[in-house]
């Protein structure tokens, strides 16, 4: 955790917001997104997807939004790698961290890798051989990030059994962090509490782990709330509330990146970024994704009188 933040928030909107948008997202637009987040104080941006071009055009102009975005001091960025190809050009774009993705519900990734889970742990066990294989310096960190893990579309109910037990693989296969993701909106504040202890107690006790929410049915904040409670300091979010799964039929909008920080530092926990920086940056993807409706609360209500952002109150002893 970088020093004087307490909870640090992830814009996934590049990635997750923007893979379930059909409407190219100009190039120069995504760099000017990735900067102005950067400079509102964001400490790390997914700022693309390694899958396949021809599944998501929207990711064609990876290796130029990259170039850009490594450029950028004082904000870690990392990309999705859906397979080994995918960490193949991960590891040769120079991107710090990447991220694997693999559901816990069998039918999703399916549908989403052709794979059974187990069988992307063998996989991302090969990717993890190709990274101790880079010269020192050049080796990624790898989150294994593991989706629906709270519910599924295709499947429904989730056993946290099986969440366990594939976290339980990828810490065997080698990873350096963990997220698990409420991909399509399906996770309670109190089921959000239970699997992530679960995950907690499996894991090694020094092992990152952040939690991915979605705001389908309106329970991303609660769940955000619920996760501080049981010690997460990591989360996922999204400008505007953008996002979905185009696998999971219904999916839509990460927690929003602007009320999550706006929440965070209403409790006084710390998040390092500029609210009114950020609430402009919604401009950029307003211009770009004219047909789309923004969410956020908190930039259409603004701020509350005399609200003093934790990131601004004098700083308290470390
Ligand atoms: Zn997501």
């Amino acid at each position: 955790m970088r020093q004087g933040i307490d909870v640090e928030l992830r814009e996934v909107g590049l990635r997750d917001g923007l893979q379930n948008v059909d409407t190219f997202f100009p190039t120069v637009a995504k760099i000017e997104w990735l900067k102005a987040e950067a400079a509102a104080g964001v400490p790390e941006i997914e700022a693309c997807s390694f899958v396949p071009p021809k599944l998501l055009p929207q990711f064609t102009d990876c290796l130029e939004v990259l170039a850009e975005a490594l450029a950028i001091e004082g904000c870690e960025i990392s990309a999705l790698i859906p397979n080994l190809k995918g960490a193949e050009r991960g590891i040769a774009a120079g991107v710090p961290v990447l991220n694997y993705v693999t559901s816990v519900s069998e039918t999703h990734n399916m549908n989403n890798v052709r794979r059974a889970p187990a069988e992307s742990v063998e996989d991302f066990a090969r990717v993890v051989e190709l990274v101790q294989s880079q010269p020192e310096g050049k080796r990624p960190r790898l989150a294994a990030g593991l989706a629906t893990a709270f519910g599924c579309t295709l499947e429904g109910p989730i056993d946290p059994k099986a969440v366990v037990k594939l976290a339980e693989l990828f810490v065997a296969a080698g990873c350096d962090e963990m997220s698990i993701a409420d991909t399509v909106g399906y996770a309670n504040p109190a089921q959000i509490k239970s699997v992530t202890k679960m995950v907690l107690d499996a894991i090694p006790s020094d092992m990152p782990l952040a939690l991915h929410l979605h705001d389908t049915r309106g329970l991303g904040l609660a769940n955000m709330a619920a996760g501080l409670e049981v010690g997460i300091t990591r989360f996922d979010a999204c400008l505007a509330g953008l996002g979905g799964c185009p696998w999971a039929p219904g999916a839509s909008g990460n927690v929003i990146m602007e009320d999550a920080a706006f929440m965070l530092e209403a409790m006084g926990l710390r998040t390092g970024i500029d609210l009114d920086a950020l609430v402009k940056v919604r401009e950029i993807v307003e211009i770009n994704l004219p047909d789309k409706a923004l969410g956020g609360a908190f930039a259409q209500a603004g701020a509350p009188k005399g609200f003093r952002p934790a990131s601004q109150l004098p700083a308290a002893a470390e």
